[in-house]
């Protein structure tokens, strides 16, 4: 297996377009690395300009210490599985999985043994002799995946690999290939524009925006230190609340408030940071998860928000209220309450060491 580096690498199209600006990113040996970012913000270019499937405009990628921008895709020892699947729909599931390994030569021996081997990890021995028309979108998709097993590559690159299964299916597809990491202790570049699949599966994430990073780090560090208010927003779900407001100081103490009906105590280990922010513009940060029922209805100073219950969305377990406070409307999760009160005020209490700030000018986060 093997470590790849990207080194400033950029991609501009003939069109002009910079798809991708100065990216440097490190994926260690064995390492489940995951870019992901919204549509068009250039991940799937980086992974094709790893795969050899894209010229690179300026910048290196080293695969084990070795420049590969020059050497041609097929000699990269690199498996890309893509969102399509892209299987041969006249071949055998056995032969799609061959095929590779047959223009390269293998022997028959060779190849028996590792598509038989890739379909007992995938679940698809008794389906060697089916056509892929008869297959479901999740066992196609596991074909795709045999088919870049059975080449024993340096380097596993998925592109986007779930998006065409339904909801149940790509959990259930989720776990399997953070099993089949395990079991491959494989280097991975794993693409997805969706952030639960970064969440579970990577062991690091890059979060990606307009061809740039914005931060990469294991899921807890980006949940935990979003670095930018576009990290903050992107990992997450529902995605966190940002109300702009300003800072100011009474009693000694310093506070967040919206000028309207929300004042917010800062915690203690931030207001050395913020008394530089003191009557700035501030956007306060708040996951909807960070929200703690008020039990008895009455507001505690500092700590709580009164709003007006516009949305209930129950989901088992808990529910996602959507609350309108004047200024701001607040998605909070909560565990669910029989009755919830639509309609009516309702105060909610924060989990203050858990709020975030950013500088509204530079989006940059405050800590
Ligand atoms: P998606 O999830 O929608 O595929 P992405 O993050 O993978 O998005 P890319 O496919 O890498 O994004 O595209 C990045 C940008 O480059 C987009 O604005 C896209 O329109 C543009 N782009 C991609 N391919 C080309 C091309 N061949 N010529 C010109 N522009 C392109």
């Amino acid at each position: 297996m093997a470590k790849v580096e990207l080194r400033n690498l950029t991609k501009t199209y003939p069109n002009g377009l910079i798809a991708v600006k100065n990216v440097n990113i490190t994926i260690e040996d064995k390492e489940f690395m995951v870019l992901v970012g919204p549509s068009g913000c250039g991940k799937t270019t980086t992974l094709r300009m790893v795969a050899g499937l894209e010229e690179i405009s300026s910048g290196e990628i080293y695969i084990d210490g070795k420049l590969v921008n020059d050497v041609h895709p097929k000699d990269r020892d690199i498996a890309m599985v893509f969102q399509n699947y892209a299987l041969y729909p006249h071949m055998t599931v056995y032969k799609n999985m061959a095929f590779g390994l047959m223009l390269r030569k293998v022997s028959k021996q060779e190849i028996d043994k590792r598509v038989r081997e890739a379909a007992e990890i995938l679940g698809l021995t008794e389906y060697l002799n089916a056509k892929p028309r008869v297959l479901s979108g999740g066992q196609r998709q596991r074909v795709a995946v045999g088919r870049a097993i059975v080449r024993n590559p340096k380097v596993f690159l998925f592109d986007e690999p779930l998006s065409n299964l339904d909801a149940k299916m790509r959990v259930q597809m989720r776990a399997e290939i953070s099993k089949l990491h395990h079991q491959l202790k494989a280097t991975i570049i794993y693409v997805t524009h969706d952030q639960i699949e970064a969440m579970t599966m990577g062991d690091r994430i890059v979060v990606m925006n307009n061809g740039t990073v914005q931060q990469i780090g294991t899921p807890l560090q980006l949940y935990r230190k979003p670095a930018n208010k576009f990290v903050a927003g992107f990992i997450g779900s529902p995605p966190m609340n940002m109300v702009e407001g300003i800072i100011i100081k009474k009693e000694d103490e310093i506070y967040f408030t919206d000028t309207k009906n929300i004042e917010i105590i800062v915690p203690k280990i931030l207001q050395g940071q913020l008394n530089n922010f003191i009557n700035q513009k501030i956007v306060l940060g708040i996951r909807p998860e960070d929200f703690i029922v008020n039990q008895n209805q009455i507001p505690q100073k500092g700590i709580s928000i009164s709003a007006i219950v516009d949305v209930v969305e129950p989901m088992g377990s808990e529910m996602n209220l959507y609350l309108n406070a004047e200024t701001t409307t607040l998605t909070v999760k909560l565990k669910l309450i029989n009755e919830p009160p639509i309609g009516k005020p309702f105060i909610v209490n924060l989990d203050i060491e858990k709020v975030h700030f950013f500088d509204p000018e530079t989006e940059q986060s405050i800590v």
